[in-house]
């Protein structure tokens, strides 16, 4: 059988300092306890509850003790199972604090010759184990007296058990409640667990998921400061919500958090100085750390298993976040992809450049809420940027050199802009900022084929009015727009190609056709020219034909400096030129081939003359047609060979 310690404590304080020793009998020490406590085993806590537990004893009970005759000195001691000396009444307060120190050898060196000892041993409840021992030194003991003084101890010993019982039912009573309280709050902690996934994960809407969280954590703590911060471009109406900064502030705890993407917390002290626990959690979701949840909590509100709650519930709500974010994203996919579609069709629909610009910027105007649009185009010999479609009337039509302002800049990066507060930004002049008092602007390159052909700027007075997600759509449209106007361009240019004489630089007989045919409905009278070259043929034999293609563009360059803008000049056939005289009459037409024909005289080399033919017509004229207007002009001209040539004739 192993021995019990109890019986080597014995042992060593007989065998050591040979003096008579007492022992209370266990079975008297025995308490009738009835209540709860038959089911509680000492032994069962750990000694390190035990050892204070019988310090706070002795405190409390050598209060209380009286003073008895017949015993001069009675010195306490407390050892435990093991002969461990936990306390001597004659040590130094500070030694006994320091009782791990303490080992058997300097209980028994402290005991001394001539005393009487007594241990009143202390049992377990219901093992009878020994868990520690109460002991005593006596000295002055009078044989008459000693029955006495000891009984006396011995009662002592017992209302000692008695008291440590006491304290033993407190911390008993104490632990079980803070389990009790553990375990219901633990099962709180798993009932609001349970509830947030379910909610959370019923949630299709990014905002119903960051309210649902606030409220969680605001009703669990109600003392708590609570805020999301996000890394990125997340506009929400719940002030709670606000943006990150990671620019510069790499010591901020929050910052940190999201860089490791790990909880991380502080002791701290809030503004009305109560201790609190400032905590921020990462908001993670499958794709990567979307924000930090900022809680400052009051001490008092917090345990360990809270912030494992905290954290956990971050975690729900970062993947039901996500899922949210993912579910709104594929929506605004989808209705982006309808509106490129939508745009791209009508965008397509025509061809002709001003519809093409005055329908991208109404467009623009209703999809971005934006107040102002600016669409610029890159002139033809590429040195200015010339305003093609604006609703700010001021500026249409504007030129700018191509490094100006923000068109300037995006021109030269390529790259589109998002500038939140102009105000404050203020690095850059900009007209079109200025004169609307705009805060907010957009801007991207309209690019073909790798070429920055313009830019497209989208600006409204509020601050950080355009959101990333704006940005990223005009730049999606702007490739799309950037292509319909370079295809109406391009078919301006064939049209401007197909209507012109290449040699002489004048409108094709087609369109001089067409334009006459048109304005025969339109207005009240107009008159025709038609130009001759005078023996042309000759000059070609004599000079060659390169010569005589010099002299052609001569007259041409002539006719088109002697005529107004709106006058049209084609080339009718070989060396015959026509002009048409919008709104002019017979007289003006004379006037305006004399002046052609004299110059024509004067200004050629080699020199050459014309002949001209006029005719018009007005609302009184009978049945006038393009064709009985040239045949008129033709036989007026055939006129003026028969008479001898450079001269005008009027049909
Ligand atoms: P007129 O009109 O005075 O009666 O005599 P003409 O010699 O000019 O008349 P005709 O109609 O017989 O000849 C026109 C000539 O113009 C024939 C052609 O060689 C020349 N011609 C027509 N187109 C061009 C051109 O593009 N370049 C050159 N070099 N010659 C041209
Ligand atoms: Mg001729
Ligand atoms: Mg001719």
């Amino acid at each position: 059988m192993a021995k019990h310690p109890h019986d080597d404590l014995m042992t060593t304080l007989q065998g050591n300092a040979g003096f008579s020793l007492q022992t209370v009998d266990s079975a008297r020490t025995r308490m009738d306890y009835t209540d709860w406590l038959e089911f509680v085993d000492i032994t069962s806590y750990d000694y390190p509850y035990i050892t204070p537990l019988l310090l706070e004893t002795y405190e409390e009970w050598s209060k209380e003790l009286p003073l008895l005759p017949g015993i001069d000195e009675v010195v306490w001691f407390i050892a435990d199972y093991s002969g461990q000396l936990l306390l001597h009444q004659e040590m130094e307060e500070g030694n006994r604090v320091a009782r791990d120190c303490v080992n058997r050898s300097a209980a028994v060196s402290s005991l001394s010759e001539g005393s009487h000892y007594l241990a009143v041993p202390l049992l377990s409840r219901h093992t009878k184990e020994l868990f520690a021992v109460l002991g005593c030194r006596v000295s002055g003991l009078q044989p008459d007296t000693a029955p006495l003084a000891l009984s006396w101890v011995e009662l002592a010993g017992r209302y000692f058990l008695s008291c440590f019982y006491k304290f033993f039912k407190a911390l008993f009573v104490s632990d079980v409640l803070s389990l009790q309280h553990k375990s219901s709050q633990e099962e709180h902690r798993r009932n609001i667990l349970f509830q947030v996934v379910q909610k959370l994960h019923d949630q299709i809407d990014v905002d119903a998921v960051l309210t649902e969280v606030f409220e969680r954590i605001s009703g669990m703590y109600p003392g708590v400061e609570v805020e999301l911060l996000m890394s990125q471009d997340y506009l929400s109406r719940d002030p709670r919500v606000k943006s990150l900064q990671l620019q510069g502030e790499d010591d901020h705890m929050c910052v940190r958090a999201f860089m490791q993407g790990k909880m991380l917390r502080h002791e701290c002290l809030n503004e009305m100085r109560q201790p609190c626990l400032e905590v921020a959690v990462p908001l993670t979701g499958k794709q990567g750390v979307y924000g930090v949840f900022h809680l400052v909590i009051p001490r008092d509100d917090i345990e360990e298993a809270d912030l494992r709650l905290i954290e956990m519930l971050a975690d729900t709500a970062g993947s039901a976040f996500e899922n949210a974010k993912l579910y709104e994203q594929s929506n605004l996919l989808v209705s982006e992809f309808r509106l490129i579609n939508e745009l791209t069709k009508r965008l397509n629909g025509s061809l002709r450049l001003k519809e093409v610009f005055k329908f991208a910027t109404e467009e623009l105007l209703s999809i971005f809420h934006a107040e102002y649009c600016c669409i610029c185009q890159i002139d033809r010999d590429g040195e200015y940027f010339e305003v093609m479609a604006c609703n700010i009337p001021e500026l249409s039509k504007e030129h700018f050199p191509k490094d100006y302002g923000f068109s300037g800049v995006v021109y030269s990066t390529r790259e589109p802009m998002i500038l939140s507060d102009y105000k404050a930004d203020n690095k850059m002049q900009s007209k079109l900022m200025e004169d609307t008092g705009s805060r907010s602007l957009i801007v991207t390159p309209l690019i073909v084929r790798g070429e920055v052909i313009g830019t497209i700027m989208l600006a409204h007075r509020k601050e950080h009015f355009f959101s990333y997600d704006n940005y990223r759509l005009l730049q999606v449209l702007s490739s799309h727009i950037a292509l319909s106007i370079a295809n109406a361009s391009l078919h301006a240019e064939v049209q401007r190609m197909a209507n012109q004489d290449m040699l002489t630089e004048l409108y094709a007989r087609r369109y001089l056709d067409d334009r006459v045919s048109q304005m025969l409905r339109l207005h009240e009278k107009g008159c025709l020219i038609i130009v001759d070259i005078d023996s042309f043929k000759q000059i070609n034999d004599t000079f060659g034909h390169q010569v005589g293609d010099r002299i052609l563009k001569q007259v041409c360059a002539i006719i088109k400096s002697t005529v107004r803008k709106s006058d049209i000049s084609a080339r009718w056939g070989g060396e015959e030129l026509a002009i048409y005289l919008p709104e002019a009459d017979v007289h003006i037409g004379q006037q305006i081939a004399e002046k052609i024909r004299l110059r024509v005289a004067s200004e050629t080399d080699p020199q050459v003359t014309v002949s001209c033919g006029i005719s018009g017509w007005t609302l009184e004229s009978e049945k006038v047609s393009v064709e009985s207007l040239f045949y008129l002009a033709d036989m007026a001209l055939y006129k003026a060979k028969k008479s001898g040539r450079n001269q005008s004739c009027v049909g």
